[in-house]
């Protein structure tokens, strides 16, 4: 069984909230979606997807995607995706860095192999431990009381955690306002929800304590991402009387050694793209799992396709860790699968069909942009 068509299809995909706010003035409407297709020798065809959060999220852009993969597909041709070690190994001989170029590959690799053995990915990265996954909402940073309604909007919906987003710059309000949306995101709470406070790297040693130190006292939630950089994070550590969640600077294997090793963190945020795939995601979720490091698994965004990703791989986190995974698809307005998952009200499951489980929608996706081999 060997690669023997690579197609790449490129989409936008609008942002069904309208405009995203992140920390230090960061705003985002819409995000340029890189999909693959790898079909093999047999007919087997294989999905994966890579979509960045804008330019100005991670060391991550569209452009940068669409380049890493022109350098990788000629690689990958005439290769066995079921091999998804060494498929990672030739990707990372072939280009230093650019996970997210890799993710693409990795994914379709993994939905080819099952495909091809007729299991779905979750059996093969270890099996799902069959607990519905809590999702998690992502709430963009605003006015506090507005923030507040559309928890409340996604609690209705079925959501159980909360990513709420903080940074508030010095000019629009600073940690006193940062204080006031956490405040009020909190002041509805319902037993058994979870509450993530995601600064996306915004916030300073200094700042991050004088934000803290506003609060009432007996909120219950874990600080994601509170800093931008390892030294700021460690030294935050040692004051901050929160849990902390690595996410943005958790991108290679030796991060997540990194982050156990020196006790930087309790937990991390597993974005796929982010880690170049479901090969390293795998070993991320084990390396955790030894710490004793919670995860969230998600993606830094992305359509139906980095969605049916998420719940494979999240259904292979033991239950005692995993905090939530993201329903990317549920951020954007445009599908480009039907994902063949269970929705209950205490969350999502795969479903159980081969491979990820997706009927990708041609017509949406349109004709390839490049195409490699025959
Ligand atoms: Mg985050």
């Amino acid at each position: 069984m060997k690669i023997s068509r690579i197609e790449l299809y490129t989409t936008t995909l609008p942002y069904s909230g309208g405009v995203y706010r992140l920390s230090s003035g960061r705003t985002y409407e819409s995000f340029d979606a890189s999909i693959i297709r790898i079909t093999c020798d047999d007919g087997t065809e294989g999905w994966g997807e890579s979509t960045p959060f804008g330019s100005t999220y991670i060391a991550a852009h569209s452009l940068g995607t669409r380049a890493g993969i022109a350098e990788l597909a000629p690689a990958l041709l005439g290769r066995d995706p079921r091999q998804t070690d060494r498929i990672a190994d030739l990707m990372d001989s072939t280009l230093v860095g650019h996970n997210h170029a890799k993710t693409p590959f990795d994914v379709a690799c993994w939905d080819a192999f099952g495909k091809s053995v007729g299991l779905p990915v979750c059996d093969l990265l270890g099996g799902s431990t069959d607990v519905p996954m809590p999702m998690i909402s992502s709430i963009h940073a605003g006015d506090p009381e507005e923030m507040r309604a559309r928890v409340a909007d996604h609690r209705g919906r079925g959501y159980r955690g909360h990513s709420i987003k903080i940074g508030a710059l010095d000019a629009e309000g600073g940690p006193s306002l940062d204080a006031e949306r956490i405040t009020a995101c909190l002041a509805d709470r319902r037993p058994g929800e979870f509450f993530l406070v995601d600064a996306n790297g915004g916030l300073l040693p200094e700042t991050a304590l004088r934000m803290i130190h506003l609060l009432p006292s007996g909120l219950d939630f874990v600080l994601e991402a509170p800093c931008a950089t390892w030294r700021e994070t460690i030294s935050l550590r040692r004051r901050c009387p929160f849990p902390i969640v690595v996410d943005e600077l958790a991108q290679l294997d030796g991060d997540i050694a990194l982050i156990a090793a020196q006790d930087v963190a309790d937990g991390i945020g597993l974005k796929i793209s982010k880690a170049g795939g479901l090969t390293p995601g795998r070993r991320h979720r084990d390396i955790a799992r030894a710490a004793g490091l919670t995860v969230s698994v998600q993606d830094t965004v992305g359509s139906s396709i980095a969605f049916a990703a998420i719940v494979h791989l999240g259904a292979t986190v033991p239950t005692r860790l995993l905090r939530c995974v993201l329903n990317c698809e549920d951020m954007v307005r445009l599908k480009t699968a039907h994902v063949d998952a269970q929705f209950t009200e205490d969350g999502v499951l795969p479903a159980g069909s081969p491979g990820l489980g997706l009927t990708v929608d041609e017509d949406v996706l349109g004709d390839p942009d490049m195409t490699w081999g025959d």
